[in-house]
């Protein structure tokens, strides 16, 4: 009788010696053995060719999110060998770097690491499924991080498929060097594998969700739509094959992450069961993303530093301006309407205007302090904008301003294509803002310097009409009575909620609410990620009932909700609204230039 751990212990001695035969004598080879699912424990292999004799191995510490998360931290143990079993020194030289010795004839690395951050940025493993942002997962030679490597799995179960857009090559993969490696998630369970084609491109779907959650015509029917509509206003398809991973998990889930060759989205099951919307929009913007942020790239983010953050400005262009492609796509797509992409402007403008820090902080300040966003404080309305939220209106208004200064002979389309062709074609980066500037004036022959000048780098009020009016629109100022509990709590994404404001001499603060509580439940439900939208949900006058702990006991806190005036902005169709402006919208609703009414 073989028990089930005497085969596994045979299974890896078996796999480790293949790759230590077989690997390439100058590439560096991973194996990821998924050896506890139910402790989260990964194992790791990493065969290194010979080469210094010391050598050092970095664990990133951030990746994909601008958020330095130290995967360091979930390493239990790290040791190594030289290829004939005999242990050399490794020790470690800082919280996420590692240095090793006697390496001259190669040497093999082991390590375990604990992965169970859910979502698109994390690394999970479980008995259910493993989806590995492998940044979280892999330590790099540092020496060796530009050199083509391959990837393998071991103790994957046996009812379990392997999907990633890396390369397979006989049983494992590879990548062309550790960055590439690291862009493409690898997703292990018993998914459901649809594909199809479109537009000269072949694409797979990877969902791991219950089958009862989605319906997956209709998603692959979208998807058809989203390819087309942007495959189409880029006017270019730069890969052969992407692939799609989708995790419809029935807890909280929300949110993507974009790859070069594919992107990994969690959406809500009862979500999607409402609505396709959300997954439309934020399948359109991750999509998009394989123009714009992985291929129409800031020089900033490159190289990328795994040991510290990339400091950059032009994450109002590279995630906003995504947003503006976004809405532009689904309406291209016939997956929104005049209406809804209207309507949607009008929030977008409301949001940023009732952010006090609109006048404080730019677009490019937002942008490098965006490593900040996991603080509570930076959140707060009078210390920081969102780059989304501004860069998407900024994407909206630089394509009226570039249609105006073009006389509709180039709009947002064609700046995408000309940074498309004299940067991502070129294996070029982009400067910052200074880039933009430069693509938005070469399709327009005008000197755009003004809207940088004051909009991007600098924090002056749009006057959202001046530029609307081009296509017969207006911003319209309206005061809104809305709910307001007195207080402002954390987004419970990677810690407990806590409250991060109260309002001075509201009524949460005549309860006894207080800055740094911890909030454990609402209206009798646990906090979770869905307790804000569950607050913004409450009407004025209705008793909130909270429970907290901190200071001394669980207790709970009940009050009144108020009610606080805010300016809304609505925008809608001029009074008197000329043909030109027609022929303009017409344009301007189709991502398009031309207008077909002659230039003066
Ligand atoms: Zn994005």
């Amino acid at each position: 009788m073989i028990t089930h751990a005497i085969r596994r212990a045979l299974q890896v001695a078996l796999c480790f010696a293949i790759l230590a035969t077989f690997s390439g004598a100058s590439d560096v080879s991973y194996t990821v053995s998924l050896d506890s699912p139910e402790q989260h424990l990964v194992q790791v292999q990493i065969i290194l060719p010979p080469g210094p004799a010391t050598r050092e191995l970095q664990f990133p510490v951030w990746n994909a999110l601008y958020q330095v998360r130290d995967f360091a931290q979930f390493v239990n143990w790290v040791r190594a060998k030289d290829r004939a079993g005999n242990s050399l020194v490794i020790r470690q030289a800082n919280d996420s770097r590692w240095q090793l010795d006697g390496a001259a004839d190669g040497a093999i690395v082991e390590y375990q690491v604990y992965v169970d951050s859910f979502g698109p940025f994390g690394a999970q493993l479980n008995s259910h499924h493993a989806f590995l942002n492998l940044a979280q997962v892999l330590m790099y030679p540092v020496d060796v991080r530009n050199t083509p490597l391959t990837i393998g799995f071991s103790h994957v179960p046996s009812d379990w498929h392997i999907a990633t857009p890396l390369q397979p090559v006989s049983g494992s993969y590879s990548a062309e060097n550790y960055d590439r490696l690291v862009d493409s998630p690898v997703e292990m369970s018993a998914f459901h594998d649809l594909s199809f084609d479109e537009a000269g491109g072949h694409f797979r779907v990877i969902i791991d969700a219950d089958a009862t959650d989605y319906d997956s015509a209709k998603i692959v029917g979208n998807l058809h739509k989203i390819v087309a509509a942007a495959t189409s206003w880029m006017n270019d398809r730069p890969f052969d094959t992407y692939t799609f991973f989708y995790h419809f998990p029935r807890g909280p889930a929300g949110g993507g992450m974009e790859h070069a060759y594919s992107t990994a989205i969690d959406l809500n099951a009862a979500t999607i069961q409402r609505s396709l919307y959300p997954f439309n929009s934020v399948t359109s913007h991750e999509f998009f993303h394989l123009w714009n942020v992985k291929r129409i790239r800031p020089q900033t983010l490159e190289p990328i530093d795994y040991t510290r953050e990339n400091f950059t400005r032009a994450l109002w262009f590279s995630e906003g301006v995504t947003s503006t492609a976004e809405e532009i796509i689904q309406l291209r797509a016939g997956l929104i309407e005049e209406k809804q992409f209207v309507a949607r402007l009008g929030e977008q403008i409301s949001e940023l205007e009732n952010r006090p820090a609109h006048l404080t902080q730019s677009a490019e300040e937002s942008s490098l302090d965006a490593w900040l966003e996991g603080v509570d404080y930076y959140r707060r309305p009078e210390r920081s904008i969102s780059y989304y939220n501004k860069g998407e209106l900024l994407g909206f208004m630089l394509d009226l301003a570039i249609r105006g200064a073009s006389h509709d002979r180039a709009s947002l389309r064609e700046l995408f294509q000309w940074m498309n062709a004299n940067y991502a074609k070129k294996g070029r980066f982009f400067d910052d803002s200074n880039g933009v500037r430069e693509a938005a004036e070469a399709v327009s022959h005008a000197d755009l310097g003004w809207f940088f000048t004051k909009y991007v780098s600098g924090r002056e009020e749009i006057p959202w009409n001046d530029f609307l009016r081009y296509v017969g629109l207006h911003a319209e100022q309206l005061s809104i009575s809305i709910p307001d509990p007195g207080f402002i709590a954390s987004r419970n994404f990677d810690g407990p909620m806590s409250v991060i404001a109260v309002t001075p001499r509201g009524d949460a603060e005549r309860a006894g609410l207080q800055v740094g509580d911890i909030i454990t439940a609402i209206q009798g439900k646990p906090a979770s990620e869905e307790s804000n939208q569950q607050l913004s949900r409450l009407n004025s006058g209705e008793t909130i009932s909270i429970k907290i702990r901190s200071r001394g006991p669980e207790r709970e806190l009940q009050w009144k909700v108020a009610a606080r005036q805010e300016i809304s902005y609505r925008v809608s169709d001029v009074d008197h609204i000329t043909p030109e402006q027609q022929a303009r919208r017409a344009a301007w609703l189709k991502g398009e230039a031309e207008t077909g009414v002659p230039a003066p």
